[in-house]
């Protein structure tokens, strides 16, 4: 099984061996704040075995939008933007990157009437809005978007 799966995504496994995970950025750490928030907001249901790293920086800043995080379950890795390692982005606005991202892993998926999956559920955004500092985080996601784009 794992040995099928390997093959599947060889050359992408290819790239990501030449680019070590890295938890640790110039201003936040990634793993304390997923211990933190793993034990904050998912204490009955932690999160195991997961990497946390941040992303491949890239030369040019997206124009249309901005990704800030994504999850990939099969491997479970959580990769964060590293355009979100700088001093003018808040502590809770990065926690809240990371309890977004982690959310994915305990509130299934839905599939619509129209066959499509559905990840941001109405039950997801009931568990986002219980994050602690989820209106704020979202009002500076609006007034700072700019500063990620081109
Ligand atoms: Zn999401």
């Amino acid at each position: 099984m794992a040995k099928a799966k390997r093959k599947i995504s060889h050359s992408k496994a290819l790239l990501q061996r030449q680019l070590p995970f890295n938890h640790e950025g110039q201003y936040f750490d990634l793993k304390a704040i997923f211990n933190k928030i793993n034990q904050q907001y998912f204490s009955r249901t932690p999160l195991r075995g997961y990497t946390v790293t941040w992303g491949r920086r890239r030369r040019l800043a997206p124009k249309e939008y901005f990704v800030f995080g994504t999850i990939q379950e099969e491997d479970r890795i959580i990769r964060i933007h590293p355009r979100l390692d700088a001093s003018f982005v808040p502590l809770w606005f990065l926690e809240y990157v990371l309890y977004h991202e982690m959310l994915h892993s305990v509130v299934p998926d839905e599939i619509d009437s129209g066959g499509r999956r559905k990840v941001h559920t109405e039950e997801f955004y009931r568990r986002e809005q219980q994050f602690q500092h989820y209106r704020r985080a979202r009002r500076w996601e609006d007034e700072n978007l700019a500063r990620f784009l081109r």
